[in-house]
This record gives structure tokens, C-alpha cells and sequence, in this order.
């Protein structure tokens, strides 16, 4: 599939790990991959991936172009004087951060691309995963927090910055009296669904989570609560979960699917009557990446090549 498409560079920049890669395509197109811990020194960790690359274009050849798919809030806006920096980011060190120009010094002359990394899983998937043939659809990333990206008419969704869909907020869910675990919004989605919301609702670590906890019927019925929101606003053909609590710890991730849809479905009370709303459309209408954990780096790969068919 990707053999005529050029090896390039691609990093994945994410709050936890930075992933790198040099590759043509998906993931069976990887030719290497390694991983760095992130930690609270961006020029430390971008040093080793910067070396890493370098080290491979003794094997590989020059990589043409390099694609970047990194946590935010980023500035993607190629008028702005910080654009490709990690702007407000509460993570610590982080603020700031130049890491489009920090690549650039590095690999003068190549083509760099440079998305969000929602925004580049989603391309990933749209490129080699299910979102394929799709112009219109969403890709959600629910880990340690949530980021929602996305195509419309086949173009990732930019804007005035970029969308944020992981902080709409949300009602409880009936009575619930959870105050929500946003620091900045409290009750929001990602208050709600990411990670360290579920975990402290439960009160204990998310993979011993019992599959009959009550917190899953909330969580999920909040993750519908959202996901009808964005196919009210956005309209989209199909939504994509990434991110680690799709796998739901001993609930299973077919079971964590399985209960979205049906509250999906509950909510939106037949007021859409796509059969792609069906509870049997549902079941290709939420699904989880082709592409797995791998929809990020792919995505990064896309990026650059992309870069370089745009020239640069
Ligand atoms: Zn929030």
C-alpha cells in the first residue's frame, strides 16, 4: 500500500512518552520505532529524538521531511511568530516550548509538518485506518485527559486555534454528586471520562476497576452525553476512539463500546434516524482506531510526508 510513498521522520510528542519513528505508512510500514519519557526538560528529550533520527539517516538515507504530532496547546497558525511552539501547557517545563524550531535547527532544509496529536491520529486513520474514504469525521484521544480532532471536507479542523473538545462541558448524570475533576472547568468532559477522573470516582487504580463498578455505567453514559454533542454540531460520518480507557481496564474494551452505544442511542431518542445511528450502524459508528495504539506515530508519518508533497 505505502511502498511508493517516502520514508520520513515522525515524532509523536505526548504528555507521557515522546514516540519516534522513521517509516512510509502504517503501521506494518514502520521501519523503526523507540521512545523517550517526556519528563520536564523539552530540550533533553528533544535532543534524544533529534539524535535518534540522525542516527537512522545513517541507515535509511536523509529523511526528507519530518512530521510532528505533539500534546498542546499548540500554535498552528504559519503567521503567527510563535507558530509550532507548545504554548499554555500546564505541564511542567513545558510552557513555551519551540519544538517545530528546535527540529528545524536540527534538520535544516527538510519539510516539517506539524499538527496536534488528535489532529494527527486522526490523519493516521484517515490515511490507513478506518476513517479511510471519510471527508467528515472525529478522532478522540481519552487517556489521562481528552483531546478531540478532526476532517471536515477532508481538511483537519484548525480554526482560531484548534478545536478542544475535551473540555465541553457536560451535566452529571442524574443526581451524580461528583464535583468533576477538571482543574479548570471542573465538571467538563474530561472532568468526567479521562483517566484520573474515573480513578478518583472509584477510588482505586482503573485496571482493578471491577467490570460491574458503577462508575462505568457513568462514565459511559458521559462519554454519550459528548459524543451526541459532537454529532449534533459536527455531523461527522464517524468518531474514532483512541487513548488508553477505551480498554476499560476489566470491564474490556467490548464492553466499554458496547455500553457507549446504547446510551448513544438512548440519548439521542431517534431524533437522527441516519441508520448510521441504528444500534447496528452505532456499531461502525463509535469504534476504536484500526490502527490502535499505533494512529499517533502513523499519523506523524503523514504529516511529514504531507509536508513534503506541499513543499515544505
Ligand atoms: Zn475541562
Amino acid at each position: 500500500m505505502s511502498a511508493n510513498l517516502p520514508i520520513v521522520g515522525a515524532i509523536e510528542a505526548g504528555g507521557t512518552k515522546f514516540v519516534c519513528a522513521v517509516g512510509r505508512g502504517s503501521k506494518s510500514d514502520l521501519l523503526e520505532t523507540d521512545e523517550f519519557p517526556t519528563g520536564s526538560d523539552p530540550q533533553a528529550v528533544i535532543g534524544k529524538v533529534v539524535d535518534w533520527l540522525k542516527s537512522r539517516e545513517a541507515r535509511f538515507g536523509t529523511l526528507p521531511a519530518i512530521g510532528i504530532a505533539s500534546f498542546g496547546p499548540v500554535d498552528l497558525d504559519p503567521k503567527s511568530p510563535t507558530y509550532g511552539y507548545i504554548t499554555t501547557t500546564p505541564k511542567e517545563g513545558w510552557k513555551n516550548t519551540d519544538i517545530v524550531g528546535a527540529v528545524r535547527r536540527a534538520f535544516p532544509g527538510r519539510a516539517i509538518g506539524f499538527d496536534t496529536d488528535v489532529n494527527g491520529a486522526a490523519l493516521g486513520e484517515l490515511r490507513w485506518g478506518y476513517a479511510r474514504g471519510l471527508e467528515d469525521f472525529i478522532y478522540v484521544t481519552v487517556g489521562t485527559g481528552i483531546g478531540g480532532g478532526g476532517f471536515a471536507r477532508g481538511r483537519p479542523l484548525h480554526g482560531l486555534v484548534h478545536p478542544e473538545m475535551g473540555h465541553i462541558p457536560l451535566p452529571p448524570v442524574g443526581d451524580d454528586p461528583f464535583p468533576g475533576n477538571c482543574r479548570i472547568h471542573g465538571r467538563c468532559w474530561e472532568g468526567f471520562c479521562a483517566g484520573p477522573a474515573i480513578e478518583r470516582r472509584a477510588g482505586m487504580p482503573g485496571k482493578m476497576i471491577p467490570a460491574d463498578h458503577p462508575v462505568w455505567e457513568l462514565t459511559t453514559r458521559s462519554m454519550a452525553q459528548a459524543l451526541l454533542t459532537l454529532t449534533y454540531v459536527l455531523s461527522p460520518r464517524r468518531i474514532i476512539i483512541g487513548g488508553s480507557v477505551r480498554k476499560a481496564g476489566r470491564l474490556g474494551e467490548d464492553a466499554f463500546f458496547a455500553m457507549i452505544r446504547r446510551h448513544f442511542h438512548e440519548l439521542n431518542n431517534g431524533y437522527i434516524s441516519s441508520p448510521a445511528l441504528s444500534p447496528e450502524g452505532l456499531e461502525r459508528y463509535i469504534v476504536p482506531p484500526e490502527l490502535g495504539d499505533a494512529a499517533g506515530i502513523c499519523g506523524a508519518v503523514a504529516l511529514g510526508q504531507d509536508a513534503l508533497r506541499a513543499g515544505g
